[in-house]
């Protein structure tokens, strides 16, 4: 009982008061089904809060579903333990219902004792170099939302040549190499999208160039997923560095045990010029793109980079260029250079960070003041960083927040669990509840099951909506 009302007050009436321990009777919206989104669900419905979780596309897990590539399905698996939270009492999944554009942030805190956003960051950095829009010059968030049959990104990019160059050195590159080098056979056990999986039998691909602006001191990504790349059958991983380029490199670096035994392995690869192999990925440090030439067609066809060196001490040295530059021939280039967040209409946003300011998950005004009742976990809380478990500590950050502000009093809500329900339905937007994702999910995997694969994914929400109309044994793209 809160102020006067049950969790079934259906009323318009606005309350305001303390919520004794912050959890039992708090009504909290969360806005983004993801691994945050989950994570901070889940200690929240653990105190005893009522849930309602929000999610613009159909399909809940984020970058579970969208993000971790297809070869990764161990680190998938973790979407089980999303499943039984949604499946809690307390919590109601909302589908198909984008904030900002089908009930706008500010309506939907007035239904809700607080609202967390936990909307990740759906976009890419870019280069901003001379060429970057040319065709087959694209972002590792469209190609990794491609392959992983995101619906924003049903375009393949084009495979039809021989050399493709990875901009950047993080996990997110070795996971787009990884993708578009391995043996397509090895794939079809997964869930990556027929579509992509079709392409990539066809793709001319042969040849990766992972191309770092630093040094592999510096390189972002783990030594793990390093290996796993040279472990790949049938593809040879090698360094194509000039003479003395490594060394120099590495000379005077004091470095802990994980960042010497990444050092120490890649001092140990293959150098280019010893690779026989059809399929290759090649490491190349201290270069930065500088230009992307096309042909007469528009499309990329060359990088001109800039030779760099290190200024500063080895893992935290700047890459300043020499003026030296040189050409690097490329049928498709990849920026893997960080994904960035997208502003939500009505939410603080700090553009020069692509973060909303906030001071440990509680949003910050403009003026520097903490607006009551709104929260923020995840990468549109701290940047695009960290593993999907880095969530979880992030996450319960900000619930712990948001417990001590209901305790304190610091909440305002008008209407009962039913007034949104009724203002979706007003709006004729189709909400897909846990129940329906629950039908699309066992398609999805009865069609994989009859593949061999783990599921076969829908990539158009049309086509997932359309299939939710009719009876389950009717044909849909997932249940052929
Ligand atoms: P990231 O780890 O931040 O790596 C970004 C890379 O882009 C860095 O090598 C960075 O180089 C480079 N870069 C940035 N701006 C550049 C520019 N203007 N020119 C050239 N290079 C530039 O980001 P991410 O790879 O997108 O990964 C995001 C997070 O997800 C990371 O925490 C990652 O570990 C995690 N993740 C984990 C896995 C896994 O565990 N399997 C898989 C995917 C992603 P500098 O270092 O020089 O800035």
């Amino acid at each position: 009982m809160v102020g006067g009302t049950t969790p079934g007050d259906e009323t318009r009436s606005r309350v305001r008061g303390a919520i004794p321990h912050g959890g039992p009777g708090l009504r909290v919206a969360i806005v983004g089904a993801g691994p945050a989104g989950f994570f901070a669900a889940a200690a929240l419905l653990k105190e005893g809060a009522q849930v309602d979780l929000y999610e613009r596309l159909p399909a809940p897990f984020g970058l579970v579903r969208y993000g971790v590539a297809p070869d990764h399905q161990k680190i998938k698996r973790v979407a089980s333990a999303f499943d039984k939270i949604a499946r809690s009492p307390g919590l109601r999944y909302f589908g198909n219902v984008e904030v900002g554009r089908d009930v706008g942030l500010e309506e939907l805190r007035a239904h809700y004792d607080q609202v967390l956003v936990t909307i990740g960051a759906a976009s890419d950095r870019r280069l901003g170099v001379p060429g970057e829009d040319l065709a087959g010059s694209v972002s590792a968030v469209s190609v990794v939302g491609w392959y992983n049959g995101h619906p924003d990104f049903p375009s393949a990019p084009p495979l039809d040549g021989r050399r493709a160059v990875v901009v950047g050195l993080g996990n997110v590159a070795l996971d787009v190499a990884r993708v578009l080098i391995r043996h397509p056979r090895e794939l079809e056990p997964t869930d990556i999208d027929d579509d992509a999986l079709l392409a990539l039998r066809r793709s001319k691909v042969r040849e990766v160039v992972l191309l770092g602006r630093r040094g592999p001191v510096e390189a972002a990504f783990d030594l793990g997923e390093l290996q796993d790349l040279t472990r790949l059958v049938g593809v040879e991983v090698g360094v194509d560095a000039a003479p003395g380029e490594l060394e120099a490199a590495l000379t005077g670096a004091e470095l802990d045990s994980a960042t010497a035994a990444k050092v120490a392995f890649i001092a140990g690869l293959p150098r280019a010029d010893a690779l026989t192999g059809r399929r290759r990925v090649l490491l190349r440090f201290l270069a930065s793109p500088r230009e992307l030439r096309g042909d007469a067609e528009g499309r990329v066809r060359q990088l001109e980079i800039e030779h760099n060196e290190l200024q500063g001490p080895p893992g935290a040295a700047r890459a300043r260029g020499t003026g030296r530059t040189s050409t690097l021939a490329a049928d498709l280039v990849i920026r893997a250079i960080g994904y960035r967040a997208v502003p939500l209409p009505e939410l603080p946003f700090d553009a020069a960070r692509a973060v909303v300011p906030n001071e440990g998950g509680r949003v910050l005004r403009d003026d520097g003041e903490v607006e009551p009742g709104l929260y923020v976990a995840g990468w549109i809380k701290r940047g695009p960083t960290g593993l999907i478990g880095t969530n979880k500590g992030c996450a319960l950050q900000t619930v712990q927040a948001m417990l001590e502000d209901a305790a304190r009093g610091s909440f305002v809500r008008e209407g009962g669990p039913g007034a949104i329900d009724e203002l979706l339905a007003a709006r004729g937007v189709r909400v897909v509840d846990y129940d329906d994702w629950l039908r699309i999910d066992a398609a999805e995997l009865e069609a994989g099951r009859a593949r061999g694969r783990a599921r076969v994914k829908t990539r158009s929400t049309e086509e997932l909506l359309e299939w939710l109309e009719t009876p389950p044994r009717t044909s849909q793209r997932a249940a052929r």
